[in-house]
């Protein structure tokens, strides 16, 4: 801890400048030290900002190289987060970290084999009774010789899911929180399909599913919260949630007239949604870098992943009551 504080200090003053928080415009005694100290105090208790930008740093570089399911650069992000998850202290579900599956896909005649990745904090007021925080750790691999490197997609879930785990440890939370990484989102959500029918806990005890997909960058320092259509009573939980963040947050995107813009299967979240376990997916709009070989770590904010992970703490907080 000791040893982080400067360095977060240091990553503060670094991205004080572009940082264009709604904080900023509400107040009129607007200076970089009054944003840096209101970000500082939470930086010390909630996230740890260096850890978040190294992980999702490592995750979408091109030694991964897309981290396409089935494929090496996939395997070595899997150690990556094993090893995240041991030095965190996880728990494990019968001794493993790994859930392994496979699927066929007949557009490519092949057989896949993947791992989810699965660690358990205990409650302490209701541990039998689950709050499931989960993020894909796969994208699309190389076309073309171009590595399509998945920062925002999805290596960002990926560090707000480790850096929950992290507060969570220190924090013991009232319900178990089940964190998982899932492979295979790309190829039609078969990480989290096999999930859900295959759950190391009893199903009708998982309270919820906070999902996390794209969580690191937006022009309107936007956010979406989409679910609370279907399962209001998380609506009610979450309360004034916008005034907990310096990002706009917003609730939507899940309503059957919206088409395409309907997220609601968009995503991990989407079996939990066919099990009728309620779900909150956190994500921005897709942007210009979406699915291209231009969705880099140079191109995320990270002054915004690094709201959206504070963020992701307060929509947890919000429902362990
Ligand atoms: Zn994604």
């Amino acid at each position: 801890m000791k040893q982080y504080f400067p360095k977060s200090i240091l990553f503060l003053i670094l991205f004080s400048s572009i940082l264009a928080c709604k904080t900023q415009n509400q107040t009129t005694t607007n200076n970089a030290t009054s944003t840096f100290q209101n970000i500082g105090s939470k930086s010390i208790s909630q996230v740890d900002s260096t850890q978040v930008l190294a992980d999702i740093k490592y995750l979408a570089s091109d030694e991964l190289k897309g981290r396409r399911s089935g494929e090496k650069g996939n395997e070595v992000a899997r150690e990556y987060i094993v090893t995240r998850f041991e030095k965190l202290g996880l728990e494990k579900f019968n001794d493993t970290y790994l859930q392994p599956f496979s699927f066929y896909k007949r557009f490519t005649k092949k057989v896949y084999d993947c791992n989810n990745i699965i660690g358990k904090i205990t409650g302490t007021k209701h541990p039998e009774k689950y709050i499931v925080l989960t993020a894909h750790y796969d994208h699309v691999g190389e076309k073309n010789d171009k590595i399509y490197n998945g920062a925002d997609d999805n290596a960002s879930g990926i560090s707000g899911i480790l850096a929950a785990a992290a507060f969570y440890k220190k924090n013991p939370p009232k319900h178990s929180i089940i964190i998982i990484a899932f492979d295979a989102e790309e190829l039609g959500l078969e990480g989290a399909k096999h999930f859900v029918d295959h759950s190391p806990v009893a199903i009708e005890n998982i309270l919820m599913n906070v999902n996390l997909d794209m969580i690191s960058r937006n022009d309107k320092n936007e956010i979406y919260i989409c679910g609370t259509h279907h399962y209001p009573i998380l609506k009610e939980k979450l309360g004034d949630i916008n005034a907990k963040s310096p990002l706009n947050v917003l609730l939507g995107h899940d309503t059957p007239d919206l088409g395409f813009n309907d997220w609601t299967n968009s995503s991990d979240h989407g079996p939990f949604h066919k099990k009728e376990i309620p779900f909150i997916y956190l994500g921005v709009e897709d942007h210009k870098d979406y699915h291209k070989p231009s969705d880099t770590f140079e191109n995320i904010d990270p002054s915004f992943l690094y709201q959206s992970t504070n963020l992701v703490l307060e929509i947890l907080k919000s429902f362990d009551q």
